[in-house]
């Protein structure tokens, strides 16, 4: 009986040590902030505070190569840039999408910043299978793994952990 006990109190304290560790390593990481777009308000201050921007191409039917005048701001923030699916409707990338309407959305990415994206994240995380083949040709995938290394803002605020929950863990 003993001895169980000390088994579970070594485990709780392992536990304990990884969460930590995940902590630290989050604190450290690079950090990223989603749903980049010249249609949604976005925190400067989250915008300078992110390594990484999550970009949708065309969001409310608006390409973002339409505002060079944002295309141009976001480039000055000297930032790296990812694509955040191409419209960024619900579960858009759910539903098998074709090379033409993934090369939409690249399109659009390079008219405004002159340069192929190399990453990307699907909208509300959900991708199909074949979806992942169709992004993996092109594009480097970042799925659950990279959100549970790495924090991530939302401009609008509305992942499912609050900007200010991901400030502190
Ligand atoms: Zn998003």
């Amino acid at each position: 009986m003993k001895k169980r006990l000390k088994y579970a109190g070594l485990f709780f304290v392992i536990i304990l040590v990884c969460i930590f560790l995940l902590l630290l390593f989050r604190y450290f990481s690079s950090r990223q902030i989603d749903d980049v777009s010249p249609e949604i308000q976005c925190d400067n201050a989250l915008l300078k505070k992110a390594d990484i921007l999550y970009v949708i191409p065309i969001f409310n039917n608006s390409s973002i190569s339409e505002n060079k005048e944002w295309c141009d701001s976001i480039l000055s923030l000297n930032k790296t840039l990812a694509m955040h699916g191409v419209y960024h409707t619900y579960h858009e990338f759910l539903e098998d999408r074709n090379e033409a309407y993934l090369q939409q959305g690249i399109g659009e990415f390079e008219k405004c910043f002159g340069k192929k994206p190399d990453r990307f994240k699907p909208p509300q995380m959900v991708i199909s299978k074949n979806n992942k083949e169709l992004i993996k040709k092109d594009m480097k995938l970042n799925f659950y793994l990279n959100e549970i290394f790495h924090k991530t803002y939302h401009c609008s605020d509305t992942g499912k952990y609050s900007n200010k929950f991901i400030e502190i863990f």
